[in-house]
């Protein structure tokens, strides 16, 4: 079927899905929900074959998406009209759903980053479509097989299996009004352009290149574990792993081995084993890319704490490297497992390092002492301050970035007002 056909198919069922009570679309949401989780084994197995993570932790997607579409399944209806006292009979304010909403998402999450997307713009009222990374359009359309299981009508979710090349004529078209990217910071500047020229609605959710800060009275074997997860989950490829670990100076020499040995205990292999827990990059071109930015970074004088080692077109033994202020490698994200460690000689110089990059998407800090924490809270530049933990997006909070990490929110109740335009209604 061609592509404008797809539109008017969603176009026609945004025409009635508008109307359908909040009550009744969360109905069709708990029926996902456990669909998901019903098929988690086979939808991960999809994912794995796809991208290369291993499947323990395709699986889990799975099964975080189910526990997100539940969130929605049972969240407030924030949306009901709100009644405002002025001296007018009626003076309301009602949440309008836009229309159709086009989705650009990557290959990184291929079940999550689609469905949360989806799931409050579709609460919300609208249709949505779908273009997919161009390796993924089998978890696309398994996402979109499961909306029909689960009971909603035909064009609330459509999965579109075009090229990139072929984005600015879906968002050209008048069915469409408005677009959600995940994804680089050039794709997203790309279609963000387009989408303004067209007076659309666009969100961004884009790079990262979090810093995750250890002082001196953290819990030092705790903060090793999460690190060394954050970094190397998923490969390395997530946009809110720990990229930069800054690490107090007085602590440098008791923390980093303990850090290195968490590290060390990522190794490749075959994603489809259970107990795999590091598997190949997505893509050669992917890991060609990491390569060229590990030399760069060692070129402008960053230090091999554990060398980068290319065993295969996809695979690596991961890297860590020490970075100092100043290396252009620090204005670029690295999507791979390889990290980068800065020492910081205090609290104000471990802000000013985590702070000095275009990206604020989720930063994290450990210590037990209070005053410090707020210090953190107040001076990073991020969309996520975690403390103690390692970030990891929650359904029930907000998520999204600052800077060039792109701009709107995704998750929590705040996801239900990003697609949907608001309305005064004053009557005398
Ligand atoms: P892209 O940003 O190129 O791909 C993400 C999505 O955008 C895909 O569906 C892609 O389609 C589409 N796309 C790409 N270019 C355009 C364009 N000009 N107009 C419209 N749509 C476009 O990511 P890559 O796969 O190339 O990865 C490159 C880097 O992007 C990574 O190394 C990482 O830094 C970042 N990235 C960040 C992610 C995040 O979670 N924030 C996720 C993925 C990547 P197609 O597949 O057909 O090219």
């Amino acid at each position: 079927m061609n592509i404008e056909n797809k539109l008017k198919i969603s176009q026609k069922a945004f025409n009635t899905w508008k109307s359908v009570p909040f009550k009744e679309k969360q109905q069709l949401l708990k029926n996902l929900a456990k669909l998901l989780d019903e098929n988690a084994e086979k939808f991960g197995k999809i994912i794995t074959q796809e991208m290369n993570k291993p499947i323990t932790q395709s699986i889990a997607e799975v099964n975080k998406c189910a526990l997100m579409v539940r969130y929605y399944a049972n969240a407030k209806n924030i949306l009901k009209p709100e009644q405002i006292k002025t001296e007018f009979r009626v003076s309301e304010i009602h949440y309008v759903p836009k229309g159709v909403i086009l989705g650009v998402m990557p290959w990184n999450f291929p079940f999550w980053q689609v469905i949360r997307f989806a799931v409050p713009a579709i609460l919300a009222g609208n249709t949505v479509v779908v273009k997919h990374a161009s390796i993924c359009f089998g978890s696309g359309n398994a996402i979109e097989k499961v909306f029909l299981e689960a009971g909603f009508p035909k064009g609330i979710f459509q999965n579109l299996e075009i090229g990139h090349d072929e984005v600015k004529n879906v968002l050209e078209n008048p069915i469409v009004r408005g677009v959600s990217l995940t994804g680089s910071e050039k794709a997203g500047g790309e279609v963000a352009s387009i989408a303004g020229k067209n007076i659309k609605k666009s969100l961004l959710e884009l790079g990262g290149s979090d810093a995750f800060i250890v002082l001196e009275d953290a819990d030092f074997e705790a903060a090793a574990v999460a690190g060394a997860k954050s970094r190397l989950l998923n490969c390395g490829q997530a946009c809110n792993a720990a990229k930069r670990f800054i690490i107090q100076k007085n602590v440098e020499k008791e923390f980093l081995p303990i850090f290195v040995k968490e590290y060390q205990k990522f190794v490749a292999g075959d994603p489809l084993k259970k107990k795999t827990n590091m598997a190949g990059m997505a893509r050669p071109d992917l890991a060609d890319e990491l390569e060229n930015q590990y030399n760069k970074a060692l070129k402008y004088g960053a230090e091999i704490i554990l060398p980068l080692v290319r065993l295969s077109p996809n695979e690596f033994v991961p890297g860590l490297i020490k970075v100092k202020a100043g290396n252009p490698i620090l204005q670029e994200e690295l999507f791979g497992p390889l990290g980068m460690v800065m020492i910081a000689k205090d609290d104000k110089q471990a802000v000013k390092l985590a702070n000095d990059i275009p990206f604020g998407l989720s930063d994290t800090v450990w210590t037990k002492d209070k005053k410090r924490q707020q210090f953190y809270i107040d001076n990073l530049e991020s969309g996520t301050v975690s403390i103690n933990k390692a970030t990891s997006s929650d359904p029930r909070l907000p998520f999204g970035g600052a800077k060039s990490s792109g701009y709107g929110t995704e998750l929590s109740t705040f996801a239900l007002k990003e697609f949907v335009n608001i309305r005064s209604v004053v009557a005398k």
